[in-house]
């Protein structure tokens, strides 16, 4: 049996009592399932507003963030820390998302101390990877996808990769309404494993769940589901409309 993740990236939307409303409304058509790990990753300023809701009535829904930062306190203007996340009940923290990377020019190097200050923290990283729409033209997704992986996750131990999901997103797939195929997202997702068994071991590559990523929608997640390499998704646009994600998990909790 797999064991789905499901996360839901908000973005830079909703206010915090938007957040609130978007939340009941998903919980009345959610399924009231644990066989599913769901996460919700509003923003920042939503977390508080959005654990209250979660703690008391859907302790099997997680609270996930968007991003953090690699030291844990100091002047550092702006920025929020993994004590910080985790202190608000967060579990899963999207690093390394290609919006960070492309808009914000966070390097594998940034990626690598933010996934070692989670750890640290007990929170768990949900490693983004992927190529431009370039880099596929030009046959160099598995070296990006590879780049990316061994600089993102270096010197972690087989402990460490155990609490580590990573999420196949290719770039030109994200918010543009062009899913990759299921035989695309496959391909990539075992050129994955292939790396993390070299790297660290089979045992381990077998263990991390891939999520895809990418134009995820009600319509689609049941064909990236079906296939054995994908153990997840990572739902950016569909997750603010409250029936779609419900349905995205429903459909997961059937899949399982
Ligand atoms: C994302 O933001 O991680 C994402 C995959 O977005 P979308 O589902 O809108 O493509």
């Amino acid at each position: 049996m797999r064991h789905f993740l499901i996360a839901g990236n908000w973005k830079m939307n909703k206010t915090a009592s938007e957040a609130v409303t978007l939340v009941e409304q998903f919980l009345a058509r959610a399924p009231k399932t644990s066989r599913v790990d769901t996460v919700l990753a509003p923003p920042f300023t939503a977390l508080a507003a959005v654990a209250a809701i979660l703690a008391p009535r859907a302790p099997h829904l997680s609270l996930g963030a968007q991003d953090v930062f690699w030291e844990d306190r100091g002047a550092y203007t702006g920025e929020i820390s993994a004590p910080m996340l985790a202190d608000l009940g967060c579990r899963y923290v999207l690093v390394g998302h290609s919006e960070r990377r492309h808009l914000f020019g966070e390097s594998d190097e940034a990626v690598a101390k933010k996934v070692q200050a989670l750890l640290r923290h007990g929170l768990q990283p949900i490693l983004c990877v992927g190529e431009t729409r370039q880099e596929r033209q030009r046959k160099e997704t598995e070296r990006v996808v590879t780049r990316q992986i061994l600089n993102g996750l270096a010197g972690l131990s087989a402990d460490q990769m155990a609490r580590l999901t990573i999420a196949y997103e290719p770039v030109w797939a994200i918010g543009t309404g062009e899913a990759a195929t299921p035989e695309q997202a496959a391909t990539v997702h075992r050129q994955i494993r292939s790396v993390l068994a070299g790297e660290w071991s089979p045992a381990c590559a077998a263990a991390v769940r891939i999520l895809y990523g990418g134009s995820v929608t009600a319509t689609n997640v049941g064909e990236f589901l079906a296939s054995p390499e994908v153990n997840g998704a990572l739902v950016g646009g569909a997750c603010l409309d409250p029936a779609a994600f419900a349905t995205i998990v429903s459909i997961a909790d059937a899949t399982t």
